[in-house]
């Protein structure tokens, strides 16, 4: 290891006990995606920790999600605020940091209990994905900041309060990021060995909303529509488009509708969600959905509306994404750590980063399992780890050693 990055590499080993008190403080706050006053207490807690950073902190406002209720109508669904913190001084090379507050996990959930399981493991809600690597992300920033690198290199942060439902409100910040930036630093969990993430699957989700024509299921049947068997019908069919093989799966996770077994019922609703590995594949479903779609919907009496779409395009793993993953594990190599590269079927931002342009690296977090889980637990060593690994990447980006692709 050269000598001038080996300040700031110790200094975050210093930072070990603070690192684990911060992120125990943060994961005991619930930040599910709809709980906001439990974002605002998450935001005011990080505000604390971002103010030691250069920049200016800002809240940003994000427009409402839709989602279809049971009655198959449209509702506005409010979200908490993004957070940006920006280090502007006009030099040239420009990095993008990002990760999400939110997680998944309802508020009044017993389980996964915020516990320190032994010297090496924290288990707890949102512990890897991701807050985890939201303080790996600051601590990483504050090295970098203590470095003579430092004055060459501009940054950026944007935390989101959305990305597990899919970043209904904050795609178009997301998108505006990549464009001013050189590329993007995502703190989302690494793999459980440790290892990188090369590419993602896409992922969509729809809803499929039948409509028919109630009627007595014994007086007067042949004048009702059924709904639901219109629904069975297009869900039997969907499925029909899956090519798993190709890495392309549809799965309906719920249904709804109907009511007494002697009306024909005249709405049914059906959930799914699509994951494909290439934009071909997901155009294939695309258009393979609106088919369906048009064939049930022209029936005399029926309707079929489908709403939602691909909330993350596929990320491929495409030259520059290989140089940036090249460099990240010489990173590691000097640091002593192995970093495999693998492929995740679950999306993050930096799918979304990706499609518009930017290059990045979006395993950037610590090593976590059973994410999303009872379970979920991380492996504490690499709060220290994870920090100088994202810290080395930042100086020698200052540095000129490494070049954006
Ligand atoms: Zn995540």
């Amino acid at each position: 290891m050269e000598r001038r990055f080996m300040d700031s590499l110790d200094w975050i080993d210093s930072q070990r006990e603070r690192m684990i008190r911060l992120l125990e403080e943060w994961a005991a706050i619930n930040s599910y995606s709809y709980n906001l006053e439990g974002l605002a207490a998450l935001r005011a807690a990080m505000a604390r920790e971002l103010r030691r950073l250069p920049g200016a902190l800002a809240e940003i406002e994000l427009p409402p999600s839709r989602a279809i209720g049971p009655d198959g109508a449209s509702s506005a669904l409010p979200l908490g605020k993004a957070f940006s913190l920006r280090k502007d001084t006009g030099a040239a090379r420009r990095a993008l940091l990002g990760g999400h507050m939110d997680t998944v996990y309802p508020p009044g959930q017993e389980r996964p209990r915020l516990e320190r399981v032994d010297e090496k493991t924290l288990r707890g809600p949102g512990v890897a994905d991701m807050k985890g690597g939201l303080v790996v992300m600051l601590v990483a920033l504050e090295a970098f900041e203590r470095s003579p690198f430092a004055a060459h290199m501009d940054w950026e942060v944007l935390l989101n309060p959305d990305e597990e439902i899919g970043s209904p409100g904050s795609t178009p910040l997301l998108a505006e990021c990549a464009r001013r930036n050189r590329l993007g630093l995502i703190f989302e969990p690494a793999l459980p060995d440790g290892g990188l993430v090369a590419a993602r699957k896409g992922s969509g989700s729809f809803t499929a909303v039948a409509r028919g024509r109630a009627a007595h299921a014994g007086r007067n049947p042949q004048e009702g529509r059924n709904a639901i068997h219109a629904l069975a019908e297009f869900i039997v069919e969907l499925t029909g488009l899956e090519q798993p093989n190709g890495g392309t799966t549809i799965n309906v996770g719920r249904i709804e509708g109907g009511g007494a077994v002697n009306v024909v019922p005249d709405l049914a609703i059906g959930r799914f969600n699509v994951r494909a590995e290439t934009v071909d594949e997901q155009r294939r479903v695309e258009e393979g959905v609106e088919a369906l779609r048009r064939r049930i919907d022209a029936r005399e009496g029926f309707s079929l509306d489908i709403h939602g779409g691909f909330q993350a395009p596929p990320k491929r793993l495409d030259e520059r994404t290989r140089v940036l993953l090249e460099h990240a594990t010489e990173c590691g190599r000097d640091l002593g750590l192995s970093l495999p590269w693998g492929s995740s079927g679950g999306v993050s931002d930096g799918n979304r980063l990706a499609a518009a342009g930017l290059p990045t690296l979006d395993s950037l977090g610590v090593v976590g399992v059973a994410l999303h889980s009872p379970d979920e637990y991380m492996l504490v060593d690499s709060l220290t780890e994870r920090a100088r690994l994202a810290a080395l990447l930042l100086m020698k980006l200052g540095a000129g050693e490494i070049d954006p692709p």
